[in-house]
């Protein structure tokens, strides 16, 4: 937005157009290709007053406006068809440390692979995505679950203060003293109340992890013994107390990657913030089960986010799963045999995973800052197909939704087993919310069902920060005063 002067003006040379057209490229890619569309006009913003003419000028002309973090999101509610992107990730990803305060501020563009190097630096972390090419934008504003979710809760726990370019175009910020209730609003429900350019996240002193990937035979044998020690070392007592304090994660999935020759295996991630001789003791009836790979080692911090990190390029469908420990061996054949019959019968379909995210969820459930709704003694997973032809599109998202109900289904009969099924509304949270993350189900789920009670006073917050519902694409809410 400078003008050039007569001595810095210079002819437009092939060099130019290229990078040009690379940007715009760059600008219109989504991680899942599904989730693309050809925007109108692109703004790739230096600075937060450009994002602000940008976000006013498409509020008063009631222009669709998209606004690109990371690109992450595989329901295409960062991309516009025709209308105004603005693209936060091309230009707007720098992260500077406080070291005094253990601060960490980050542009609304940047990705966690971003915030996990500039940390990494001072021997700081914060809660991050699990995959580094995530970006911070979608995953904070929704929530934001990480490694370090056992000790340090959600992404939005931690986050101090947001600068935030509002449907007015007014520049704000909001924190626990400046613009509460926006504050409020903006950790959970955030994509629904403007563009974030800078966020402030709590870091942690954080030094080398142990962790890495073990892969095992699908066996009947292998599901049943892995499962059960899942469950020995995620499962709360009484007192909301796992053997692992916080200090272990990780997940089981099913999968077919290349180094297998495409063979089904069951893949473990194990993740130890302690010492070696700790992770081998806590994890060793998985060592005895003398894994065909084992990748663990004492690795920096910032290799665990690379640990699952699924091909880009293909198109995606991520669909969020919930389960509750603990887990049946007998449920986790089943769902063995599915995904063995969808990738069997769908070559395109090979590279599918599902997932089972483990974690240990005492300190997000005591915790119970912002908007979310969906805390709860339930875990995360997956199913994510991943595919290459546009003719699959609507069959394979069908499949992820068909895992879903699997998993909805144990859910519901685990809770009638244990007397706390609600009724036919199916399982829910303390806040009346679905028990499913939004931020991995970002089409299915209505938004009274994710924000559950909160929707409300999110309804009249949005009467008064964005009355014309410019911000509507993800979980949108209808604002009333
Ligand atoms: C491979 C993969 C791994 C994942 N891992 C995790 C994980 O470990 N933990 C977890 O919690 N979630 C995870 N997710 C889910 C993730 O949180 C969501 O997909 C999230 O929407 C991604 O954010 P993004 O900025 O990359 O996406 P985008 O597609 O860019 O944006 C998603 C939404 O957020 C809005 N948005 C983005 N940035 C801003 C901003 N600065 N200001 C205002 N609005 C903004 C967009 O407008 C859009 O509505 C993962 C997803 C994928 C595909």
């Amino acid at each position: 937005m400078s003008s050039s002067t007569s001595s810095s003006r210079r002819s437009i040379t092939p060099a130019d157009v290229d990078a040009l057209r690379s940007l715009l490229a760059g600008t219109i890619r989504r991680w899942s290709r599904a989730a693309e569309k050809p925007a109108g006009v692109v703004l790739v913003p230096t600075a937060v007053e450009q994002v602000a003419v940008a976000v006013k000028y498409a509020s008063e002309n009631n222009i669709d406006l998209a606004v690109k973090g990371g690109g992450h999101s595989t329901a295409g509610v960062s991309s516009t068809d025709g209308g105004l992107l603005v693209d936060l990730n091309a230009k707007l990803r720098g992260v500077t440390v406080d070291v005094d305060k253990k601060l960490l501020k980050v542009q609304g563009g940047a990705t966690w692979a971003d915030v996990d190097a500039a940390g990494v630096k001072h021997g700081l972390a914060t809660v991050g995505g699990t995959v580094a090419d995530t970006g911070v934008g979608g995953l904070v504003l929704g929530g934001g679950y990480g490694w370090l979710s056992g000790q340090r809760g959600l992404a939005i726990d931690n986050l101090v203060e947001a600068t935030v370019v509002l449907a007015s175009g007014e520049i704000v910020k909001a924190s626990e003293q400046d613009n509460t209730d926006l504050f409020w609003a903006l950790r959970g429900a955030g994509q629904n109340f403007g563009v974030v350019t800078e966020f402030v996240l709590r870091a942690f002193d954080q030094g080398d992890v142990w962790a890495g990937i073990q892969i095992y035979p699908p066996t009947p044998e292998n599901i049943t013994k892995i499962v059960n020690a899942t469950n020995e070392l995620y499962q709360p007592d009484a007192n909301g107390k796992t053997k692992l304090l916080g200090r272990g994660a990780g997940g089981i999935s099913f999968g077919r990657p290349p180094p297998a020759g495409g063979q089904v295996v069951i893949i473990v991630a194990i993740i130890y913030f302690g010492t070696e001789h700790e992770a081998k003791s806590v994890f060793k009836p998985f060592y005895d089960l003398t894994p065909l790979v084992d990748t663990t080692a004492l690795v920096p911090y910032p290799n665990i986010n690379t640990l699952l990190a699924p091909p880009i390029g293909f198109r995606a469908s991520l669909k969020g799963l919930a389960f509750a420990l603990p887990i049946r061996p007998g449920f986790v054949q089943e769902v063995l045999e599915n995904y063995v019959e969808f990738t069997d019968k769908n070559e395109d379909a090979r590279t599918s995973v599902i997932m089972w995210e483990l974690f240990d969820p005492a300190k997000v459930v005591s915790s119970d800052t912002g908007s979310f709704a969906n805390r709860g003694w339930v875990l995360n997973g997956i199913a994510l197909p991943l595919w290459t032809a546009a003719e699959n599109d609507q069959a394979y998202r069908q499949w992820a939704r068909d895992v879903n109900e699997l998993f909805k289904k144990e859910l519901e009969a685990q809770q009638k087993l244990n007397g706390d099924a609600k009724g036919d509304a199916g399982p829910r949270s303390g806040k009346g919310a679905v028990l499913l993350y939004g931020n991995y189900d970002q089409y299915d789920e209505r938004s009274k069902d994710i924000f559950g009670e909160n929707y409300s006073r999110l309804q009249s917050l949005k009467a008064r920060y964005d009355p014309k519902n410019v911000f509507n694409k993800l979980f949108a809410v209808t604002p009333q005063a």
